[in-house]
């Protein structure tokens, strides 16, 4: 079984559900990244954060999390599309911190203080983008934060990943609950919705490992009921996730077509050939002279 993504919508009260199992990309993501432990858990966190703010994503629209704190992690990048195709990476992925005083991976201190920035890319030029500062870097409250403020959905968000003492991803997922707008005041349902979310609320700040649920073997359907008990939820979607990096060739020479042609003509002068490095994936794209002369003057497709 790979990962998913389910959608769940409480009708009566307009409440939208988002529950995720990521376990398989963030493991994936660790390997291509080589990274540490405290960085695993919160390039995972940032990247399951991509899949559930994604879930509502159409035809080629991507969403972008990054998480530019000044912690010695650096930056966290990850990107979610319509096909649930997830990507990641960390500027620093070797960074590590003992754990905190509860004993977990010190996520809020290798992501340090700073602001999340969300942007969709909805195919339309210039990319659409939010931000909020960072509330703590634990990411799942700096996601919720920032829906809330900058999105004005009020939003709870928890996002977890546990790593075993081998350093091997044995879990990751996490959750969205949202209150849709409503289109008229109806007091009842207002009043009856405020309840709903004050007990959700308290039920997410009892879980204390989300990560720990679905390493137990809690799947996102369980999670989704687990946060909604007693309210009558409809599954509304099923989607299945993966980490796949969009770069290829083609993409690489286009990036080649940004760069000043003297730098690039530099490079292929000393090396004889110059690579072009996916930061998501660690792919690389290497180029001969003659191929470079070609994409430099436009022939090479
Ligand atoms: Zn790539």
């Amino acid at each position: 079984m790979g990962d998913t993504r389910l959608r769940f919508l409480a009708e009566d009260v307009r409440i939208r559900v988002v529950t995720a199992d990521t376990t398989q990309t963030t493991a994936t993501a660790q390997t291509k990244h080589q990274a540490s432990p405290t960085t695993t858990a919160a390039l995972g966190r940032t990247i399951t954060s991509a899949a559930l703010l994604g879930s509502t994503l159409k035809d080629s629209n991507i969403l972008t999390v990054f998480i530019d704190g000044d912690g010695p992690a650096g930056r966290l990048v990850a990107t979610c599309d319509a096909e649930g195709n997830l990507r990641g990476y960390v500027q620093n992925p070797r960074a590590h911190l003992p754990p905190n005083p509860e004993g977990k991976l010190d996520v809020a201190s290798v992501v340090g203080r700073g602001q999340v920035v969300v942007s969709y890319d909805l195919g339309l030029g210039e990319p659409y983008s939010g931000s909020a500062p960072l509330v703590n870097g634990e990411i799942g409250a700096d996601i919720a934060y920032y829906l809330t403020t900058s999105e004005q959905i009020p939003s709870a968000v928890g996002v977890g990943v546990l790593v075993s003492g081998e350093n091997e991803v044995e879990a990751s997922g996490g959750f969205m609950v949202q209150a849709l707008p409503t289109e008229q005041e109806e007091d009842e349902m207002t009043a009856r919705r405020s309840s709903v979310l004050q007990d959700i609320a308290q039920r997410t700040s009892q879980i204390d490992s989300i990560s720990r649920m679905i390493a137990r073997g809690a799947t996102p359907e369980a999670l989704a009921k687990r946060l909604t008990e007693g309210l009558a939820i409809r599954q509304i979607a099923a989607d299945e996730l993966r980490f796949h990096c969009r770069c290829d060739r083609h993409r690489s020479a286009q990036v080649l077509r940004s760069i000043k042609k003297d730098e690039i003509e530099d490079i292929v002068n000393d090396e004889g050939y110059v690579e072009v490095n996916c930061e998501f994936c660690r792919s690389s794209y290497r180029f001969n002279a003659a191929e470079v002369e070609k994409i430099l003057s436009g022939e090479y497709m």
